[in-house]
């Protein structure tokens, strides 16, 4: 399985908010779902892409030599597994029990075999595993090989499931479900987003869901944040409407979800 590669789109060390613990985040590129709100917009596209940031560009006009100022970045470099192993390795220290390494993206799962061959690795080398999934895509036999599963159930309804994130809620309940079977710890997330999903009843229905499950290591409720606008931007889409929920209603709703 030497050189095996993926398309990394980031790598983000010392992070606290991807899992237990601290641990190195590897952001990989592609995703089938396509959320109105996404903060990773930059990691939807599974191919290399620009992103241009005009008050940073001082018209050099160097462009083919590579941008020095900031204003052209390319998001997403073919890796190879031991290249992404190495990075990693340089935090081995500040890991302890808990922390490790988390696949995020974008969807890893659409890069299994990559995720699969560097989850061993890090195994080999006593690195903890977790994985970020939309849990759009099931696969037994790469989710087995993580310590902890992160993924959101976002919106209850079916139909408004699809319009804003382009794919069934459904079906990821249901891979969430088979995924719940493997015996790890699953952490369920809901993106609070004012005007779609922000009612007692979206999150009643969910924490009902969670509670079933035997697995289940906690149910977040995470305020919308406007963290993707600026890339998006970056990549000429248009902004999405969103506002950030007001404090009130995060504990209003945090109140209904704690399980
Ligand atoms: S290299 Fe960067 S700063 Fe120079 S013209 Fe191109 S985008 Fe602008
Ligand atoms: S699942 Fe995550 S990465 Fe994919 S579009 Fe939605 S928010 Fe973005």
């Amino acid at each position: 399985m030497q050189g095996v590669v993926g398309i990394v789109a980031d790598i983000q060390r010392s992070s606290i908010h991807d899992g237990p613990g601290i641990r190195t985040t590897v952001f990989l590129k592609g995703c089938p779902l396509n959320c109105s709100w996404c903060h990773n917009p930059e990691c939807i596209k599974k191919e290399p892409e620009i992103l241009f940031y005009p008050e940073k560009c001082i018209g050099c006009n160097m462009c083919d030599k590579g941008c020095f100022s900031g204003a052209k970045v390319i998001c997403g470099k073919e890796m190879t597994a031991d290249e992404v192993l190495s990075e990693v390795m340089l935090d081995k220290a500040y890991y302890k029990n808990d922390g490790g390494v988390t696949f995020s993206g974008g969807e890893p799962m659409l890069q299994k075999e990559f995720v699969a061959h560097l989850s061993d690795l890090c195994h080999e080398n006593g690195i903890n595993t977790a994985i970020e999934t939309s849990m759009y895509i099931f696969d037994s036999g790469v989710l087995s090989k993580m310590d902890y599963i992160m993924c959101d159930v976002k919106i209850w309804d079916d139909e408004k499931h699809k319009k804003y994130t382009g794919v069934s809620g459904e079906k990821i309940r249901e891979n969430i479900k088979k995924a719940d079977k493997l015996g790890i710890p699953i952490l369920i997330r809901t993106p609070i987003i004012p005007g779609i999903n922000d009612t007692v009843d979206e999150i009643k229905n969910i924490k009902s869901f969670v509670m079933s499950l035997e697995n289940a290591a906690g149910y977040e409720l995470l305020p919308y944040h406007p963290l993707g606008e600026g890339k998006r931007a970056a990549l000429g889409l248009s902004a999405p409407d969103f506002c950030i929920p007001e404090k009130e209603k995060m504990e209003e709703l945090k109140s209904y979800a704690h399980i």
